[in-house]
């Protein structure tokens, strides 16, 4: 059993089930049993003893990983109200630097509480009619002491609470709207895992993840996996990591190419509110905007240029005010612009020596996290009305390592900057556009 307390500010964790079996306990005290880790200064209350004596295991989800952590054994006890305000009294004392109470004085108040003898004990007060005054000031429906005869110090106790995760959001996100919406994302290396972690924040429900490769040693720099998930494919390895950390979250994992497989692709757009392409290389670019534009879907393409130098993001409506990638680059063409694509074209992001890889991590990461944004702003705006989402424009080039030497729109001055710009409407004739 565990005597002394360390002298460095611990803490008490009750999961929800902890604080479920003190509240509904019968009785007014009884015993409860902890597990002390002291690497981390935490009491884990692993099981609570009624006053008529029945013990009951608390449930600690398993989850929670480290508050399954083994530790020292010890026990303590729990007492509903011992004393009117005890939980204001420690409120009042546990953010005072020398907030010990006397002895003493805290058994008269408290007249069941054990001895603890040469050693320290732990109590709960459990408090469940606390004024909406006291809620207010910060008091909480349970408090935590370590008692010695040397005096009582007042402990934090974190309960579990009763919603965690996105719901947590509810009232300040349109989390329902949006777990009713699904993303294709097409590539999942380092801009595409960043998508997908990103949309998977922002709440949307369901993600296709569409991707052929296998994740390897080359790939650990840039990308959301680590070691742990190397020779696996990205899509199954990111799908399994997204789903420890989102469980709600509808992950499929398809292990396609959308080049060569685009027959199988295909259909799927069928069933996706928007689709994102963060797969390097112009052919994978052009398969999607084709395949979106003739299934009707908004398309987001993401992508670094030049070195690593500039991010650009790329949307596409299928509407009549708005050309697909074939139309934009036409239109890039004419007007004597860089052809992004043709430098896609050089295997970058490989690591073949000469084609160095030179954009850094978390360039990768920002230019990901606006795609999963572009696509959750256009979700919104289009499918659920909210204006405040919309876009500034359907071309954005994004400062990132800017050399400011690249003809425009892809002059990007200033790192960080982001410059917007509409996109021209769809050419005659085009064969992506036009008439099916
Ligand atoms: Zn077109």
């Amino acid at each position: 059993m565990r005597t002394l307390l360390s002298e460095t500010d611990p803490f008490i964790v009750l999961t929800q089930d902890a604080a479920a079996k003190i509240s509904k306990a019968k009785g007014t005290s009884g015993r409860i049993r902890m597990r002390f880790v002291p690497s981390e200064g935490m009491y884990i209350i692993s099981a609570i003893t009624s006053s008529a004596g029945t013990t009951l295991p608390v449930d600690i989800p398993a989850e929670y990983r480290s508050l399954n952590w083994d530790g020292e054994r010890c026990d303590g006890q729990w007492m509903r109200k011992p004393q009117d305000g005890i939980n204001v009294l420690h409120r009042y004392y546990i953010n005072r630097t020398s907030g010990t109470l006397d002895y003493d004085g805290f058994r008269k108040m408290v007249p069941g509480i054990s001895d603890p003898g040469n050693y320290s004990r732990l109590l709960i007060t459990h408090d469940p009619d606390l004024s909406p005054e006291a809620v207010q000031a910060g008091v909480h429906e349970y408090a935590g002491w370590n008692v010695t005869r040397n005096g009582v110090r007042p402990l934090h106790i974190e309960v579990e609470p009763k919603v965690v995760g996105l719901q947590q959001l509810a009232d300040q996100w349109p989390i329902e709207q949006l777990s009713a919406n699904s993303v294709m994302v097409v590539g999942c290396g380092s801009i595409g895992s960043a998508t997908a972690e990103a949309l998977a924040g922002y709440g949307v429900g369901r993600v296709l993840l569409i991707d052929p490769d296998r994740f390897l040693w080359h790939n650990m720099l840039r990308h959301t996996l680590g070691p742990e998930s190397v020779g696996r494919r990205k899509v199954h390895a990111l799908r399994d990591h997204l789903k420890s950390q989102w469980p709600l979250q509808d992950i499929e994992a398809l292990p396609l190419d959308v080049v060569s497989q685009a027959h199988l692709v295909r259909p799927l757009m069928e069933d996706v509110n928007l689709v994102i392409c963060a797969a390097d290389g112009i052919a994978p670019r052009r398969v999607v905007s084709h395949l979106a534009r003739r299934a009707g879907k908004p398309a987001i393409l993401a992508c670094v240029l030049d070195n690593g130098s500039i991010g650009e993001l790329l949307r596409l409506r299928p509407t009549p005010r708005f050309g697909c990638l074939l139309c934009f680059r036409a239109h890039l063409d004419a007007s004597g612009a860089m052809d992004a694509e043709a430098d896609q074209e050089l295997d970058y992001g490989t690591g073949r020596v000469h084609q160095p890889m030179t954009a850094v991590p978390p360039d990768l990461r920002l230019m990901g996290t606006l795609a999963a944004k572009a696509a959750v702003a256009t979700l919104l705006e289009s499918l659920h009305g909210d204006h405040t989402q919309a876009l500034p424009g359907e071309h954005a080039v994004i400062g990132l390592r800017p050399d400011g030497d690249l003809a425009p729109p892809f002059d990007a001055k200033a790192a960080a900057g982001i410059s917007w710009a509409s996109i021209p409407q769809p050419r005659e004739n085009c064969p992506t556009c036009g008439a099916a």
